[in-house]
Formats: C-alpha cells, structure tokens, sequence
C-alpha cells in the first residue's frame, strides 16, 4: 500500500506504515548500535527516513538524547549561520464554513466576532507592520467561498504589494489558506505569493476526519493532496506543518516526514518550510479538551529531530510560544519566527476590547518587534528581514541548491546583514540600534568571498545615506 510516489493520501501517508514504523521505533528504542548508525547518518547532512528518526524520537538514553541536540545545534549553525528571519501574519476575514473543533474560527462560533478586511483596512493594517519594520506576511483567512473568495485573497495580495509608506515595503507575502484547486493555486503564484502554507493538522485520517466534521476540510484526501495540487500549480515553495495537541506526537512526526519525503520523490524538490504550531487556549476552544498535548521538552526535541531529518528545510516557530520556549528552541534549528504578532482581523491598526474579540488564538509572546530583535542580537543571532531568494528566483531546488552549496554565507548572510541595517536605520530603537550596528561590523569579517563583503560593505554605507533594497 505504502507508495512515496503515489498522488493518493492514503498511499503516500500509509496508515500501516505509520503503524509499523512506530512499532520498529518501540523496538529500536534502546538499540544502541542502530541509534549510533543513525546518528552518524544524520552526521552526513544528508537527512534521515521517517523510520530512522522515528526511532531517535522513541529514544529515551540521555546520552543519546544529549547527541541528538548538539547536532541539531551544529547543523542549523552549519546551513543557517546566526540568522534568523522575521515575519508577522496578517488576518484577513475568521468567516470560515468549516467545523474545525480546535479552532475558534468554526462555523458553530456565534460568540466570536466576525471581521473581513476592507482594502482601506489593509492598508491600515499593512501601513502600521511597515511602521514596526516588516518586510515578510503570511496573510491567514478562513475558507469561505462566498465572504473570502481566491478573488478576495488575491485582490487583498495586490493590495499589501502596492503600499508604501515611508521606506517600508512588503516583500513577500507567505499564503496559508485552506486547500484548493491547481487553477487557485496557479493564480495565487501568478499573484507574486512567497511561500504556500498549509497545515495539515493531524495525518491520522481517523482523528482528522473527527477534528474536521463539517464543511470543505472535512475532505482529508483533498487536504492532503493539496500542496502536490499547488506545486502542478507552479508553486514550488510549500511549507508544511502539523497541530502538535490533537494527536499522538509520534504518529503526526512520521507522517510529516513521508509527506516531506513524498514532494521530494515526487516534485523534486521538498517542503520549503515546517511548522510546528501547539494547540492554544482561544475565544471557546479550551486545550485540555485535547489529550495529546505535549511538554516543552517533547517539543524540544521534535525541532531538533526536525532539523537534522530534513537540514535544508526552514522550521518556523510562532508566538504560540513563549519567549522562554522559543529561546529554547531557537538553537536546534529554528530559522524563522513571527514577532509582534496580533491574530485578530484588524489588530494592526486599532486594539479590540477583550470581550469582543475576533483572533485566533492567545499570543504568547506578546513583545514589540523592537524588543524581539534587541533579544535576538543579545542572543547572539542576526534578525534578517531578507527576502532575496523568493525575489531573485531562487525558489524550490534553486534555493536548495544554494543551500547544498553551503553558498549561505556569500549570499544570505550579507543580505541578512543589509536588510537588518534597513531596520536599524529606519526603526530601530536606541539601544537596538546601537548593538545591531556593532553585530553588523562583527558578522561583515565573516563574510567568506572578499568580493561579496566588499559590496556588502558598501551597500551598507549607502543604506545609512539613505537608499534602501540591495540584495544579493
Ligand atoms: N483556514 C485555513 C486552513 O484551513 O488551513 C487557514 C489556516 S488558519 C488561519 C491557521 C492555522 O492556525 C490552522 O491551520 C491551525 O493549525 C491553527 N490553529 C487553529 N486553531 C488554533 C488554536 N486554537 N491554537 C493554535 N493554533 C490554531
């Protein structure tokens, strides 16, 4: 049954070969030989099997534990360097059709307060994440075909492309709507969109179709199909994800990975990005309901096993997480977060009263994007607001080749360094400022081509004169 190759859901996420792998995972779980075969895999850099880091996710040996997060630590610093990229999202519409039980959004929600932005509210709203200094979206909507149609969406992406305000831009605007046709999706990369994001929630069929009861995402095999669907649709960076919280972990980490695993032997090319939101308390939806919620340290470990499973890929953490979570994480192999983020529709440009409310869910990390940048560089990472690669069409394996290439440092690093220096210019505070442009000088010597760190040199003078959007 079990075919990576298929087109079929239930043939690329095989229920029995999730149920087997699991089973040899238990089996191996303190099989010190193996566990040391896989590492020195992992060591490769060439990635593991869903069987192999299934096996390193049931290993409960301290010291191997121990191993597994150094390597994470050292791959994520050999493919990503210090940078970490910087993104908010922006809610469009919560009208949504769907009976998603986690997700406060449902149709059956008549408590929430239900908002679709007008394109003067979107330029409210994309005005003031200009003025904190972002420069990357992932814009969210409900499905609903009538309040939200793909004209909606890709009216709403012409929009935030079109603003300008002051020195601020949006770059590159990620998608995370619900699933939807190869036409839909060709029109949405017609439309100039970054990445395409979609969750899939849980890949056990049974719980999905249970958490999903009512309307269009009911489907599990449409769900499932979707990214293949966008990627015939000419999109070719895709970011997956799971609802960590309504399944058992294990079971939803192999099925993520043979889902990495199928684009890859299918397109060429695998998810550009994962994600790993947990399931949050909001407006009537209480986390306990769940009985698969998971510890931080649990969590921990699913991003370092993540990253040395699949090196070139992106992982992103939200502010779901706590600062003290994410601080955690951060090391063993995050490469993007969100910062300041509001899920209200409209939350950008005027605060609602509490008992009104129209977001998602809590935010846990609740600091200005100042102070996120200013932890980060204390931190010891670079906060990047690049968006080079989608914009010079390095997308899909052309963005993997530059990062099999180890071409990280010659090209994402100075634009990390250029983009930074933009923020510090044009919104920064002091303090922020003051210690950015002393990582600058720092991170300039580690430029390996002298060529390329004397542009970027260069480049960043004349952003402190006043010119802006260089990139490599
Ligand atoms: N409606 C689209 C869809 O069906 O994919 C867009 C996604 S929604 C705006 C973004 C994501 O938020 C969902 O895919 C889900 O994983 C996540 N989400 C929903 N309810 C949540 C909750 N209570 N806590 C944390 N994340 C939640």
């Amino acid at each position: 049954m079990y075919d990576v190759k298929s087109w079929k859901a239930e043939e690329f996420i095989s229920d029995e070969e999730i149920r087997e792998t699991l089973a040899y995972a238990d089996e191996n779980r303190g099989n010190v030989e193996l566990i040391d075969a896989i590492l020195a895999k992992a060591k490769e850099r060439k990635g593991l099997t869903h069987r192999e880091a299934s096996v390193l996710l049931a290993c409960e040996l301290p010291e191997k534990i121990a191993e597994i997060y150094a390597l994470a630590e050292q791959i994520k610093k050999d493919f990503y360097g210090n940078r970490i990229v910087l993104f908010a999202p922006l809610y469009l519409s919560n009208y949504c059709v769907n009976g998603c039980v986690y997700c406060p959004y449902h149709l059956k929600n008549k408590h929430i307060a239900r908002k679709k932005l007008t394109q003067e509210e979107i330029a409210a709203e994309v005005t003031a994440l200009q003025d904190m200094g972002h420069k990357r979206l992932a814009i969210e909507a409900g499905e609903d075909p009538v309040n939200n149609p793909i004209e909606y969406i890709l009216e709403c992406i012409d929009t935030i492309y079109g603003i300008r305000h002051k020195n601020g831009a949006i770059r590159r605007v990620n998608v995370n709507i619900a699933a939807t046709t190869v036409e839909n999706y060709r029109r949405l990369h017609d439309a100039g969109i970054g990445t395409y994001i979609l969750f899939q929630e849980t890949y056990h069929r049974e719980s999905y179709e249970k958490l999903h009861p009512t309307g269009p995402k009911h489907d599990y095999a449409y769900h499932t199909e979707a990214m293949d669907r966008a990627m015939e649709g000419g999109i070719d960076d895709v970011g997956l994800g799971v609802l960590f919280g309504l399944e058992m972990y294990r079971y939803e980490f192999a099925g993520l990975l043979m889902h990495a695993e199928h684009l890859e032997a299918v397109h060429g090319v695998g998810p550009h990005t994962i994600s790993v939101p947990r399931v949050k308390r909001a407006d009537d939806i209480d986390p306990a309901q769940f009985d698969n919620g998971i510890s931080d340290e649990v969590f921990a470990k699913i991003c370092a096993l993540i990253r040395i499973s699949v090196p070139y890929t992106g992982m992103i953490i939200s502010t779901r997480e706590s600062q003290a979570v994410r601080e955690r994480v951060l090391p063993l192999g995050v490469s993007q977060i969100s910062g300041a983020s509001r899920t209200s529709v409209g939350g950008y440009a005027s605060d609602e009263p509490e008992e009104i409310t129209s977001a998602q869910f809590d935010v846990s990390d609740q600091r200005s994007l100042d102070e996120v940048v200013n932890w980060l560089i204390k931190l010891g990472y670079l906060p990047s607001f690049c968006t080079a690669c989608y914009r010079e069409g390095r997308t899909g394996d052309r963005f993997m080749a530059l990062c099999k290439n180890m071409q990280i440092l010659n090209c994402c690093q100075p634009n990390a360094l250029m983009t930074l220096k933009e923020y510090l210019e044009d919104y920064a505070g002091e303090e922020t400022k003051k210690i950015g442009m002393e990582l600058i000088e720092r991170e300039l010597e580690k430029i390996p081509n002298p060529k390329v760190r004397k542009t970027a040199c260069e480049h960043i003078h004349d952003i402190g004169g006043g010119r802006r959007d260089f990139r490599f």
